[in-house]
């Protein structure tokens, strides 16, 4: 933030005494020039120092009153130390600002120049002609009052989005709760995170992370109106709070209004892509009284809506509460999961559309908590990845599913293909591929059986690296697939340099696609491009009848989602395979 001097320096031109110059033309006379300074200073009490140029009019110095009666004129007129010479008395090395100096560098110089020039003030110029003097004391109540009102806005805002952060966003809802408990009216409460945002973190670097924060927090303002508060609340969490709100309805505009404006790419860094986020929502008086247990409660409903496949909203209903955490905690918890064997593999079949068949299926991990029961990876891979244990939590899975694969195998089922989960953090680790390749070799299992799903964000970034990485899997004899595909990068002629196997075509997509006509035409665009690069296809998230016939209408070879089975655990998966061969031998 700058401020030009010319303020305080007008209200120095405002008294013309202050102004007072005097131009010393060579050779001074010392005695004349003493006997002007002290006719100014008695004169006009308001002088408080005197700017002096040569004459060129370039500033020489000031010559403070304090100094100057203190100094000169006292001795002097006792004739203690006799005639001592004027520049004695100048400051000779005056401090000069410059018109267009701002606030804060002088506040700098101020502080440089151990506070004393404040008496004197500051010589001003511009271009390097003498202007006057800007008065020092109305220099510092402008920047005191600047740093006050600096520090309010530092106290209360965010400094990366310029929203309100958690501090003011509380107050402001605080004072709305009170107007709404007065006139009888709600409130609605909107939770909302970013979905897959430590992917773009993790791969693209912090900067980019910010952009993608502010373009972001750009959008959310651009979806209220001026009367709603939007606030962050930390790293990617956005509040937003609705006065007066009308019904649940006006929540549901919102909401799509959210999720619709996130459909256009965002230009960051060059890059062109698409975020998606997940929304919960609560509202006064229903839901709770103040504005802890608003957040608390549109947090829980926000997990709920990532629980079913992010980019979607959920508004809050009894029961939901469980979902959300003490972060610290459950780290203290989760450094001590991997020993304790608390961890557990759920396992979701993939199906061919052509045969019916289970082809595949998918490792999914959960948290077996001593007191919180079973965990689902939202509750607790982001704060794996935050602390590093996702590597040590990454290799478990990996060993455990090659290991299981391995068991299927040697009571005789036939081979179906293990998918795993990657995250960013550990497919950028050095020895990744090495890593895997061991573990492959050392459980016995076909690299070709072995699947690894990696996000689309990886491609975005250190292509070079990830390329190297991904041929040296690829030729192993490993599959590759990029999950979630279509909520990332925009620009897809990046597939064609990487050795893919597989899309896996995100649910939000397949959700809904029979009341969706954009989902139709983004799934249609993605298996074209898929099919023209000899990639399989997989639609995730089938939940209905009718999303099947949509997903192999639209020529997606393979399907996952609960139509045929939820995330099971192995006895249950085990049960589930085993009815489905029952079926298969009866048909
Ligand atoms: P993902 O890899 O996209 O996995 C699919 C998620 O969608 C799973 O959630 C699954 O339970 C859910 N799902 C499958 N079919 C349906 C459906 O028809 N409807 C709905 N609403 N949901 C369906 P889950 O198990 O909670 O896992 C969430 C995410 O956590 C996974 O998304 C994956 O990104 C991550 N994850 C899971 N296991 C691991 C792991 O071992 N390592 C890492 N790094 N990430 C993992
Ligand atoms: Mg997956
Ligand atoms: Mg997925």
């Amino acid at each position: 933030m700058s401020l030009s001097i010319e303020k305080s320096f007008n209200n120095s031109e405002k008294n013309p005494t202050v102004m007072r110059l005097l131009k010393l033309t060579p050779p001074v006379e010392e005695s004349m020039l003493c006997l002007t300074l002290l006719d100014i200073f008695t004169r006009d009490p308001s002088v408080f120092a005197i700017p002096v140029v040569n004459p060129n009019n370039e500033p020489t110095g000031i010559v403070d009153r304090h100094t100057f009666f203190e100094n000169f004129i006292k001795p002097f007129a006792k004739e203690v130390h006799g005639k001592t010479p004027i520049s004695n008395f100048m400051n000779t090395s005056p401090i000069i600002v410059d018109k267009e100096t701002t606030i804060d560098d002088i506040a700098k110089i101020i502080i440089d120049a151990g506070m004393q020039h404040m008496v004197s003030g500051f010589i001003a110029t511009h271009n390097h002609q003498y202007l006057g003097i800007a008065n020092g004391h109305d220099l510092l109540n402008e920047i005191t009052q600047r740093k006050q009102a600096n520090l309010f806005y530092l106290a209360h805002f965010d400094q990366l989005t310029m929203l309100p952060n958690r501090l003011l966003f509380i107050d402001r809802l605080d004072l709305a709760i009170s107007d709404a408990a007065r006139h009888e009216t709600q409130i609605g409460l909107l939770y909302i995170d970013l979905d897959n945002f430590k992917n773009y973190n993790d791969s693209m670097g912090h900067s980019f992370g910010d952009k993608l924060l502010t373009a972001v927090a750009q959008r959310l303002s651009a979806c209220a109106r001026d009367s709603d508060t939007v606030a962050r609340l930390s790293g990617d969490e956005f509040t937003i709070f609705i006065e007066s709100l009308n019904c649940v309805i006006d929540l549901k505009i919102i909401c799509n209004r959210i999720t619709d404006s996130m459909k256009m790419p965002l230009h960051i860094m060059d890059t062109e892509f698409f975020i998606t986020v997940s929304i919960g929502t609560a509202i006064y008086p229903i839901d709770a009284q103040e504005p802890a247990g608003l957040l608390v409660k549109a947090d829980a409903a926000m997990y709920e809506a990532k629980h079913s496949g992010r980019n979607s909203y959920r508004n809050y209903t009894l029961g939901m509460d469980s979902y959300s955490f003490d972060h610290l905690s459950l780290e203290t918890d989760l450094r001590m999961a991997i020993e304790r064997k608390e961890f557990v593999l759920f396992y979701q079949p993939q199906m061919s559309v052509k045969t019916g068949e289970v082809t595949g299926v998918e490792a999914l991990v959960r948290w077996n908590h001593p007191e919180r029961g079973l965990l689902t990876p939202f509750n607790f891979i982001e704060i794996a990845e935050e602390t590093g244990l996702i590597f040590s939590l990454g290799d478990w899975v990996l060993e455990e599913a090659c290991r299981q694969h391995m068991a299927w195998i040697n009571s005789g089922l036939e081979p179906i293909r293990m998918s795993i989960n990657i995250s960013v953090k550990q497919f950028y680790k050095p020895e990744f591929s090495t890593l895997v390749k061991t573990i492959v070799k050392k459980s016995g299992i076909k690299p070709s059986l072995l699947e690894l799903e990696l996000t689309e964000s990886l491609c975005m970034h250190h292509v070079d690296s990830v390329l190297n990485t991904l041929h040296e899997l690829h030729v192993f004899g490993i599959k590759l697939a990029i999950d979630d595909f279509g909520t990332g990068y925009s620009n897809l002629s990046y597939l064609r340099r990487f050795p893919v196997d597989r899309l896996k075509i995100d649910q939000s997509f397949i959700r809904h696609i029979d009341q969706e006509p954009v989902n139709i035409e983004i799934v249609r665009a993605i298996v074209a491009l898929g099919k023209s690069m000899s990639l399989e296809l997989v639609a995730e998230g089938v939940e209905t009848a009718n999303e099947y016939a949509w997903a192999k209408s639209l020529g997606c070879e393979f399907v996952q989602g609960y139509l045929f089975s939820k995330p099971l655990s192995l006895a249950a998966f085990e049960h589930w395979l085993e009815s489905m061969m029952v079926m298969a031998d009866t048909l």
